[in-house]
């Protein structure tokens, strides 16, 4: 592998490629060889495009597909926005997946997970579950996208706010669904019935 990152490795890939599984590899593989490669995930299945991987666990953050050229070492995950390379387990989402879907998974597991000592952590991960629950029920507000990058960015270790690290794994991806993919989220919101937003806060307020 590169330097910094010698040594083989364990790498996983799960999701919607053809050989999903555990492999040995040196630390200079790409993304791309581990979703795509023969002695790996030997490509999507049913041939449907990729739409994003999250190359270390989801805690990590996502990347888009335009950014699968990214090494599996120890320094290239920041480059993308990541945490890090975290446990080199890749998710891979395809393209027929609704971004809103994927949103809504990670804030409910983050949500689930939150121990719920820290005030932040308990309430911001529960927050943004709500607000994702109502993008994926198509009663999303554009504001939305921005009051999750703001909740996200004021959570967890980093900021010194939380005993653990689970809220810094939340935001990563969490930020990164919001930044990369925002322009497919603003589509849906845009798509919705007029009104349903506000409808559906009333209720729930
Ligand atoms: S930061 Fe860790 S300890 Fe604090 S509430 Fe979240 S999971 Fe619990």
């Amino acid at each position: 592998g590169p330097k910094g990152s010698s040594g083989p490795k364990l790498f996983c890939v799960s999701g919607a490629v053809n050989r999903p599984g555990c492999f040995e590899a040196a630390m200079d593989i790409t993304c791309e060889e581990l979703v795509m490669g023969d002695r790996f995930g030997r490509w999507m299945a049913g041939g449907v495009p990729v739409k994003a991987v999250f190359p270390g666990g989801i805690s990590m953050g996502v990347l888009a597909a335009n950014e699968l050229k990214m090494k599996m070492d120890f320094d290239d995950p920041r480059n993308y926005g990541l945490l890090g390379l975290g446990t080199a387990a890749a998710v891979v989402v395809n393209a027929e997946t609704d971004i809103r879907r994927v949103l809504l998974n990670v804030t409910r597991f983050y949500a689930h997970e939150s121990c719920g000592q820290c005030t932040q952590c308990r309430e911001g991960t529960s927050w943004m579950y709500k607000i994702a629950s109502r993008i994926a029920m198509g009663a999303g507000r554009m504001e939305d996208l921005d009051l999750l990058e703001e909740v996200a960015g004021n959570m967890g270790m980093m900021p010194g706010l939380s005993i653990c690290g689970l809220p810094d794994g939340a935001t990563f991806p969490i930020r990164g669904i919001v930044k990369k993919f925002r322009g497919e989220l603003e589509e849906h919101i845009r798509a919705q019935e007029p009104g349903r937003a506000e409808g559906v806060l009333a209720m729930l307020n």
